[in-house]
């Protein structure tokens, strides 16, 4: 996503991938994207976005030598963003796009070492009289006059100089620098994540985020065992998450009596699967009180002994909400190089210690039977322990880090 941007660009054209293809829901779809980009950009000063001939754009003020850099950098977090393009922009004439373009390249030879070009044009509006591959040639040939040291390489150019030919305005630009694409925040719903310090669930919760859909959090601990800095940490990694989603809400829930009472009255080997359990039930509880339509988990199938698809059955009999699984075919290298790209995985891998390591049996059973579970469940007054639970949480505001 880094990229150095040339001085004389002050536009970002930035394109929407799927949003495009939204046929009558577009302008929703695009409002919601337009919405979400202007929320991100109220901080920097003379910086603003809008729709113009069917695109978005972002403008900064020239005259503030605006540094585009950390502009980008907040654009390509917003979802449904596919590439953005630093952009010169100039009046839809033949003259008037040469200069601009001669600009633009004594601009690249400098700050770039540009050596050859190639220009590429397109006409969005068909009522421009000149054809494409003409604005090519033209726009070339004016370039070749006004950068003396350029050479024309059609086949391997130092620079691919795009020309976009508009109604009103044209723009000239050379990258396109690709965001995360997805569907803008708050088109698709919203969901309770159980977010626990590791490296799966945050992954896991930005995939949903990406898909458009707004993000609510459960995190468990089992203080004293669990210690203060644990939680810090998982804030802190929340902050990182909600750099993408925005700020959000975090329950925070004391698992440790529920551990206790199972450690006491249930079989060790099922103590992973019933904590699991119970930590469902009460996320769904969560859930519905805050009107999330669904469960996220950073679950991954055969990951660990909690994840073998016997315990992701018994696991999912606890709730009827639908519980979305992101990560569930990936294998824990390709989530980790995504932890790392959306830079949650540093803080992920603190070593701190987690409510679920608590109370760890020797030997989990991989293979638990649902009757088997429920027998001990009802050894338990499940029902009073989870309005325990839920009386008990503390929510902390979750804001972008
Ligand atoms: P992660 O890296 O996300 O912690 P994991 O591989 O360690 O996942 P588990 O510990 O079995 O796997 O947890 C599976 C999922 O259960 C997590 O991805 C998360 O969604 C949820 N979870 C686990 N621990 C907690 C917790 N302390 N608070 C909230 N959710 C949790
Ligand atoms: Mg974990």
């Amino acid at each position: 996503m880094e990229q150095k941007s040339l001085n004389s660009e002050h536009i970002l054209i930035v394109r929407c991938g799927e949003v495009a293809l939204k046929g009558t829901n577009k302008p929703y779809f695009e409002r919601m994207l337009l919405d979400r980009i202007k929320k991100l950009l109220k901080k920097f000063d003379g910086v603003q976005a809008y729709r113009h001939e069917g695109l978005i754009f972002v403008r900064a003020d020239k005259e503030l030598n605006p540094d585009l850099k950390p502009i980008i950098r907040e654009v390509g977090k917003v979802f449904g963003v596919a590439s953005i393009s630093p952009a010169m922009e100039s009046e839809s004439n033949m003259e008037a796009i040469g200069r601009t373009a001669v600009e633009y390249m004594l601009r690249a030879i400098e700050e770039r070492g540009v050596k050859t070009f190639k220009v590429e044009a397109k006409r969005a509006d068909k009522n421009v009289p000149v054809k494409s591959p003409d604005i090519s040639r033209q726009i070339g040939a004016a370039v070749l006059k006004g950068c003396k040291v350029l050479k024309v390489d059609v086949h391997d150019p130092d620079c691919r100089l795009f020309v976009d030919v508009r109604h009103d305005l044209s723009y000239i630009y050379q990258d396109k620098i690709p965001g995360y694409g997805g569907l803008p925040l708050g088109t698709n719903g919203k969901g309770m994540t159980l977010l626990s310090g590791g490296i799966d669930s945050p992954v896991a919760t930005w995939m949903m985020a990406k898909r458009g859909m707004l993000i609510e959090a459960v995190h468990f601990h089992s203080y004293p065992y669990t210690s203060q800095r644990a939680q810090e940490k998982v804030e802190e990694l929340a902050s990182l998450v909600a750099t993408y989603c925005g700020r959000f809400k975090m329950h925070v829930i004391n698992l440790l009596p529920i551990q206790e009472q199972i450690v006491q009255n249930c079989p060790e080997e099922e103590t992973t699967i019933l904590v699991r359990r119970f930590m469902m039930r009460i996320a769904e509880r969560l859930a519905k009180d805050t009107g999330c339509d669904m469960l996220i988990t950073g679950e991954n199938l055969g990951q660990v002994a909690s994840q073998t698809a016997e315990a992701l059955v018994v696991t999912d009999a606890s709730v009827q909400m639908p519980v979305m699984r992101p990560l569930i075919g990936m294998d824990k290298v390709d989530i980790m190089d995504l932890a790392q790209e959306i830079g949650t995985y540093e803080k992920s891998i603190e070593p701190y210690e987690d409510c679920c390591t608590v109370f760890l049996p020797k030997h989990p059973a991989t293979k638990p039977k649902l009757d088997r579970i429920l027998h001990s469940e009802s050894k338990l007054d499940c029902e009073t322990l989870i309005e325990a639970a839920v009386a008990s949480e503390e929510i902390i505001e979750i804001r972008p880090a």
